[in-house]
């Protein structure tokens, strides 16, 4: 059985279009198939369509978070109440071409554990494909897990998978970097990119530039030490400066006060400092959210009544 998850936030433009694509691409090939939609807070009318959608059709499960908490965390609900053997991950809103799904499901056959939809960046604006790239080269030189640029979350995953991600309990969730550190047989298929069907992409600039912090911040410590090699570095450079100012001092006298070289000096370091300040402050703010140990999402309402309660509450 495939377990589709659908997180979707403001998708009802799309949603009844998604339904039937994907019905129809999984009824083709007969799968055996469920459909978990969650419903990250919406404030449209996404969940009355899903509550009609799950009525129609006992494939379609849905469920409903109390708040917008984020696709990382609609996809983490969407993995935890999944009980396919293989589950695709998908957005709603057309972006990842459903067609793609019998290709996924043969690779999983043969023996994948992760197969991986990649796309080109055909289509989108040039600035942001620009900033993902050099995004992605920078991310791949700090951080210990290789991410591609172009692949995004649509994936499917083998049960295996599925459980060795939902045993990784972190808050802060970079999906991204989450499937690439698990490891397990791999397959990268690629498709065409396609802009979206209906409605309008819910990042913002700031919440990508959040999003590429977290990348960055959520998988090693090398921010800090970056942090550490230029303050040392500056302290050395600093200590030079002042012997040679000291020697230049004896030979020749007290020069014209030095308020340039004084000033320069304060706001470099000062600078570093704050950068230091700046990661470290990040490192902390992490170990203050993980240590709440707070749940990462809350459910409201779902179709799900023959969930048991441990499920629930992952
Ligand atoms: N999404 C979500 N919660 C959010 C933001 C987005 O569940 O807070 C869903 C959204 O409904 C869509 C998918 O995540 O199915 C990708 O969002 P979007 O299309 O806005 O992102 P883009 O394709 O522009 O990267
Ligand atoms: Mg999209």
């Amino acid at each position: 059985m495939i377990s589709i998850i659908a997180p979707c936030y403001n998708e009802q433009d799309v949603l009844y279009d998604f339904y039937q694509t994907v019905t129809k691409v999984m009824k083709e090939n007969q799968y055996s198939y469920e459909i978990v939609f969650v419903n990250d807070g919406s404030r449209d009318q996404t969940l009355s369509i899903l509550k009609e959608l799950g009525e129609k059709d006992r494939r379609v499960q849905y469920i409903s978070f109390s708040r917008n908490f984020g696709k990382e965390s609609a996809m983490l609900a969407g993995l935890s109440y999944s009980k396919g053997d293989a589950v695709i991950i998908m957005d709603t809103d057309l972006q990842h071409p459903p067609s793609m799904i019998p290709r996924m499901v043969e690779a999983f056959q043969n023996g994948s554990d992760q197969v991986i939809a990649k796309r080109n960046r055909a289509g989108e604006s040039k600035s942001r494909s620009w900033v993902s790239s050099l995004y992605y080269k920078l991310i791949n030189r700090f951080v210990d897990v290789q991410l591609e640029d172009g692949v995004g979350d649509f994936r499917l995953l083998s049960r295996k998978a599925v459980d060795s991600l939902l045993s990784l309990s972190e808050y802060n969730r970079f999906s991204k970097g989450l499937f690439s550190w698990i490891g397990y047989k791999q397959e990268i298929i690629e498709y065409e990119n396609v802009s979206r069907h209906a409605g309008d992409s819910k990042w913002s600039f700031f919440s990508l530039l959040n999003y590429g912090i977290d990348g960055i911040i959520s998988f090693n410590n090398k921010p800090l030490r970056l942090s550490i090699y230029s303050g040392v570095a500056v302290m050395v450079a600093d200590v030079f400066y002042v012997l040679w100012m000291l020697v230049k001092i004896f030979l020749g006298g007290v020069d014209v006060p030095g308020y340039f070289t004084l000033i320069s000096a304060i706001l470099l370091l000062g600078g570093i400092q704050l950068v230091a300040l700046g990661v470290i402050g990040e490192y902390i703010g992490r170990i203050y959210y993980e240590t709440k140990k707070r749940p990462h999402y809350i459910v409201a309402d779902d179709n799900y009544t023959q969930v048991s309660q441990s499920q629930n509450k992952i």
